[in-house]
């Protein structure tokens, strides 16, 4: 949704409002000249901002103010309250943002804050040693990447290498909108191509990087060319695990990673009655809400006793799977694909389900072949330390492709997340210009089916305990995930706000454990 679709509501802030409308903390919804817009109070602060997060339209006025920001309920993008930029992904673009005056009990909007200036590549900045920087993989991590370079002031050379032919796009619509047909292909590309030219982002497509050269610094492509770095960026993803089932090679069988296999999909989907999704996994079910919106009769056949137990837990796992039954989508489950044939998918149990189109959705493995051919050490995952470096000096790791020692768990994690994705390539960007933090973050994904949007914050690959709000309607969901008496994730649905505030405090646990591991408490840290 734009911000020309969201008719005006609440007060004109342009003829000024009283000042006590807007709660400390809290945000009042009005306009500006027609443009919705948010006046956010923080004690004394007053901030007035565009109303709808750049990403995909959320309402930041049901967000949450933290700090000096605001972060939006959908997908969680956070956004100044200064300058109106995005300092978290997933929204990559700013919000307007306007001047406020207060003049005795009356607030009010003078004028648009000038955005930040445009980059000025040439008077930059980069530290000494660092000319260039190649990044391989142009998704979520990889654009992050060389966008946080440059909003760092990094003015040497970015080359953006992706295997794929599409310039970066928005992956996580692939499977929802895009392949329920309400999304077109224009609407995904994540920047314009002026924001690469604009930039000095040189990008690179259709080019598959296939070898590192690590004494020599450099990476070599399939078509033989060659690019030098001082610092080596590898964003390669994941790539979906290849069915083994007798017939998986037949033309109707597909799979959905790239823009390249949602087309192909679509075409597919567009002339199929009978569907069988072959993994109950988040982006099976995706597809399976996507097909049936479609009118295509789908069956889902998965080994597993209940869809997305194990990140979701049996209650959510229940609630999703009787929604998609509700949608008459039919479960197999307990159940493996024993051969595919052009018409139908025969079961391990001797059943036989027609399907002109069947799509396997059984997980992915990281794409770590090229660093690991280079002797870079890997283990389900290129290794990073906490500032996303791997075994190799300067070369560094981020998003699907990575794993890394994280903090919140005590342990080495690897995370298919959009949204962590672009936090990694942006911190990685930072590591390379020197900023010694490390890597802290608490994860956050999304995942749609139908119109039922579940949010899920943290990470609980593990837990003793589930506490799950029992005063809420039957579409609304809090579920907590408790290990050793703490709560380690928690995930919700339709309560948006809960999310963010169960993410704050997450935040809050995280900060404690970075003091404690630099030696002064919280309270100390001030
Ligand atoms: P990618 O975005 O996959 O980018 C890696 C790029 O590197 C790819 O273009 C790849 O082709 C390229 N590459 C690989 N090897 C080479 C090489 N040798 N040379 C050059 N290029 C190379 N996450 C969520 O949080 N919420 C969602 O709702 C959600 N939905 C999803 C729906 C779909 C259909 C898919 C496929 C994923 C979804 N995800 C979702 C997961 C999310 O998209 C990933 O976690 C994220 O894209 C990872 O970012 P990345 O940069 O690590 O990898």
């Amino acid at each position: 949704m734009s911000e020309s679709q969201l008719s005006p509501a609440g007060p004109d802030f342009l003829r000024g409002i009283s000042f006590d409308r807007v709660p400390d903390g809290g945000s009042l919804l009005g306009h500006v000249g027609g443009a919705p817009a948010l006046l956010v109070r923080r004690g004394a602060n007053y901030y007035a901002i565009g109303a709808v997060c750049s990403h995909q339209g959320g309402p930041l006025g049901e967000g949450l103010v933290v700090g000096e920001s605001i972060r939006c309920p959908r997908h969680h993008s956070c956004f100044s309250l200064k300058t109106g930029e995005p300092v978290r992904a997933p929204a990559l673009e700013p919000i307007p943002c306007w001047n406020v005056r207060r003049r005795l009990d009356q607030l009010y909007v003078t004028g648009r804050r000038s955005p930040e200036p445009p980059v000025e590549i040439e008077s930059g900045w980069r530290p000494q040693a660092l000319r260039s920087v190649v990044i391989v993989g142009a998704g979520a991590a990889g654009t992050a990447a060389a966008d946080a370079l440059r909003q760092e002031g990094f003015d040497g050379s970015i080359t953006l290498i992706g295997d794929e032919r599409d310039a970066p796009y928005d992956r996580p619509t692939l499977s929802k909108q895009f392949l329920a047909g309400k999304a077109r292909e224009e609407d995904l590309s994540l920047h314009q191509p002026s924001f690469y030219r604009d930039r000095k982002i040189h990008l690179v497509l259709g080019a598959p990087a296939t070898r590192l050269d690590l004494p020599g610094r450099a990476v070599g492509c399939a078509d033989g060319s060659f690019y030098s770095y001082d610092a080596l960026l590898l964003a390669t993803g994941a790539t979906p695990v290849p069915l083994t089932t007798p017939g998986s090679n037949l033309p109707h069988v597909c799979y959905l990673r790239s823009l390249a296999d949602a087309r192909a999909l679509v075409v597919q989907a567009g002339r199929a009655r009978h569907a069988v999704v072959l993994g109950a996994s988040f982006i099976g079910l995706e597809v399976a809400a996507s097909l049936r919106a479609r009118g295509v009769a789908v069956h889902v056949v998965a080994p597993e006793s209940s869809p997305l137990d194990r990140t979701l837990g049996p209650p959510l796992s229940a609630h999703l799977r009787a929604l998609h039954e509700s949608h008459g989508v039919r479960f197999h489950l307990g159940r493996q694909a024993a051969r595919i044939d052009a018409t139908d998918v025969t079961l391990d149990d001797g059943r036989r389900l027609s399907a002109d189109l069947v799509v396997a959705g059984v997980g992915v493995r990281p794409n770590t072949d090229l660093a690991a051919r280079a002797g870079i050490a890997v283990d389900r995952g290129i290794l990073v330390d906490q500032r996303l470096e791997s075994s190799a000096p300067r070369v560094f790791a981020a998003g699907d492709a990575a794993r890394w020692p994280d903090l919140a768990t005590g342990s080495r994690i690897r995370i298919e997340h959009w949204v962590v994705a672009e936090r990694q390539g942006r911190a990685a960007a930072r590591s390379m210009l020197g900023q010694t933090g490390p890597y802290a973050a608490v994860p956050f994904f999304w995942t749609q089916h139908y119109d039922t949007v579940v949010s899920y914050v943290g990470h609980a690959e593990r837990w003793n305990r589930i506490e799950i709000a029992r005063d809420l309607h039957d579409r609304q969901w809090v579920v907590e995930f408790v290990s050793e008496g703490r709560i380690v994730a928690v995930a919700t649905i339709g309560r948006d706000r809960d999310s963010l505030k169960a993410e704050a405090a997450l935040e809050r646990d995280l900060r404690a454990k970075l003091w404690k591991r630099a030696g002064y408490s919280p309270l100390e840290a001030g």
